[in-house]
């Protein structure tokens, strides 16, 4: 991609939190990035004279991506997981494995402590975090210990105090390591600490204000106090930590979003706890009911893992009925490892699905942008995608036997069942603006008398002269607010309201591919057609002046053979079967008379 084209490209990411890839021509990552608002930031590096390192990566970058997260916070931890996976050439900040910090909770413990790691172990201690900034697991350990005097000293240090250390002078420990509180009494204090680790300060806060509240009553002041400002400080810790598992988790989790008949899965690919990276895939939809989205995924899925490696536990956005869960874990299983399902069942996997789904829903979204009939609609400056078009075109010969074609293409695709053909009744010699008038009129009042729905946009085979008559039929029938534009033969001029000079696009634009298709296939349809038509009539007038046989008879020799070649070799008695032994013997005779 140019230069030129990736400024016009990020101009429209979102103004939301996400992380931005850098990728080269062969399509590796080069720079990642994180953003409060992507649109502004990505655009950042399109400024006049950049620095150095915003050269190098430009000078690299043959595309720009993005993924949406909910939060800056999320974006800083996400980005980190994928820096450290992808090792962009240009991220040397974090290529090394500085991770954010976690807080370790040592449950496995009679009296646990607190501490700070960067590393998740699986020792059956509780992890918290990551923590970014990293200062922020700091005041949050600072906290905790102020708050509920959770020992913050090594093992060692705790088995060999024969009396309590600063800390417990500070009012940060409560000295179980000299006996003078008891196991229970330290196990309420953890539990406390815990509902804030994990995010449930509502319960937390309420739990504070009963010890304040009957702390108080029973005249106990310094310690209502505690508890006051403990809760004014608990106000600071706002935004609890949302996307990194503390467990050692590997799975997959999957987002999924739709609309008409186009699907789209977002995995977010988790492992060792840590979102690593993220695939996306569209998909067709039979149609709109749940066990058609059902069965879509679960064919989706399958193609996925196809090809990929697979993960221990895959969270999926909809609960499964039991035989597809078991189809479709019987599936997984066959390709390799046991696979388990999850389903959203708390408030930690439903934001980790919220996050896959947002990012499935903008993939959706990116593809309808890069559509054709998305592409139609901003050339001819309509405001929204051309779901239905539909296309006329006339087919004569030398004004002979005139018909006209109308085909419909929905979303993009021809809809065969909703094709219409047309005798031209009103027009005599070869008139193909009198033609089209017809067909178009015949049409739109019929649309009307009948209460459906009417096109996007009306296309006609033509140029200039041909779009001039379709204008005045719908400003006749008051229709102007339905677009129509044509397309002329040879230049590929795209003539429409928008354009009346004319406008020529690319020869590679999905819209002008959109519109030879409908071109080509009302062309198709309409000739088809008219052979038809000249075909029927020069049967009929090879039989003219046959004593006894009337249109009834010649519409069954015409049925029974395909050309009047066929019927002149065809015997009597093939003949008789079709209109009797009588008018058989009487063809026959003629024949043998007037076409020897
Ligand atoms: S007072 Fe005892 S338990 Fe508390 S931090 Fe010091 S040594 Fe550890």
């Amino acid at each position: 991609m140019k230069y030129e084209e990736l400024k016009q490209k990020v101009k429209d990411f979102p103004d939301r939190p996400g992380i931005y890839f850098f990728k080269n021509l062969q399509g590796e990552i080069i720079y990642i990035g994180k953003a409060r608002s992507l649109h502004n930031r990505v655009k950042s590096y399109f400024l006049p004279q950049p620095d150095l390192k915003v050269q190098n990566i430009l000078s690299e970058t043959d595309d720009i991506d993005y993924l949406l997260v909910n939060s800056e916070k999320e974006a800083s931890f996400i980005e980190n997981n994928y820096i450290q996976f992808y090792q962009p050439k240009f991220n040397l900040r974090l290529k090394d494995d500085k991770s954010f910090p976690f807080l370790k909770l040592a449950v496995n413990d009679d009296f646990p402590g607190l501490s700070l790691t960067r590393r998740v172990e699986d020792d059956g201690a509780k992890y918290f975090g990551p923590f970014s900034p990293a200062d922020d697991a700091r005041k949050m350990m600072s906290f905790l210990t102020r708050a509920f005097q959770i020992r913050t000293c090594e093992n060692s240090v705790f088995k060999s105090r024969r009396r309590p250390c600063l800390e417990y002078d500070l009012k940060m420990c409560s000295a179980p390591c000299v006996g003078l509180i008891n196991r229970e009494a330290y196990w309420q204090e953890v539990d406390r600490a815990l509902l804030l680790l994990e995010g449930k300060k509502t319960e937390l806060e309420h739990q504070l204000r009963l010890k304040m509240d009957q702390a108080s009553q029973e005249l106990k002041f310094e310690e209502a106090a505690h508890w006051r400002d403990t809760l004014k400080s608990l106000e600071r810790f706002r935004e609890t930590q949302r996307v990194i598992s503390t467990r050692k988790d590997n799975m997959d989790i999957v987002g999924y979003a739709w609309q008409g008949k186009k699907g789209a899965l977002f995995i977010f690919h988790m492992r060792a706890g840590r979102i690593r990276s993220s695939s996306g895939r569209l998909l067709n939809i039979p149609g709109k009911d749940e066990q058609q989205q059902r069965r879509a995924l679960n064919e989706g899925l399958l193609a996925f893992y196809d090809s990929q490696e697979l993960p221990d536990k895959i969270l999926l956005p909809f609960q499964l009925k039991k035989e597809e869960a078991e189809a479709l874990c019987y599936d997984l299983k066959n390709r390799s490892t046991p696979v388990k399902l999850l389903y959203p069942d708390n408030k930690k996997k439903k934001v980790l699905l919220e996050l896959a789904e947002q990012n499935a829903s903008l993939l959706l979204e990116k593809e309808e942008e890069a559509s054709p009939t998305a592409e139609l609609a901003r050339v001819l400056g309509l405001d929204k995608p051309v779901e239905r078009i539909e296309g006329i075109d006339i087919s004569n010969t030398g004004g002979d036997e005139s018909v006209g074609s109308l085909v419909v293409f929905d979303h993009g695709q021809a809809n065969k069942a909703e094709y219409r053909r047309y005798l031209i009744k009103t027009v005599s010699g070869p008139d193909d603006f009198a033609s089209i008038r017809e067909v178009l009129s015949r049409r739109l009042k019929r649309l009307i008398a009948e209460n459906k729905p009417l096109p996007d946009l009306i296309f006609i085979d033509g140029g200039k002269g041909q779009l001039g008559v379709a204008l005045r039929v719908m400003a006749e029938l008051n229709l102007n607010l339905i677009p129509v534009c044509s397309l002329a033969k040879k230049e590929e001029i795209i003539f429409s309201s928008a354009h009346p000079e004319g406008l020529r696009l690319d020869p590679t634009s999905g819209a002008l591919k959109l519109l030879q298709q409908v071109r080509d296939e009302a062309h198709r349809f309409a000739v088809g057609f008219h052979r038809q038509r000249r075909a029927k009539k020069s049967f009929s007038s090879e039989l003219d002046g046959i004593p006894g046989l009337g249109p009834a008879g010649k519409k069954k020799l015409r049925l029974a053979f395909e050309a009047v070649e066929d019927l002149k070799k065809a015997s009597e008695e093939e003949l008789s079967r079709v209109v009797g032994s009588k008018l058989a013997k009487t063809i026959k005779q003629f024949l043998s008379e007037h076409h020897q």
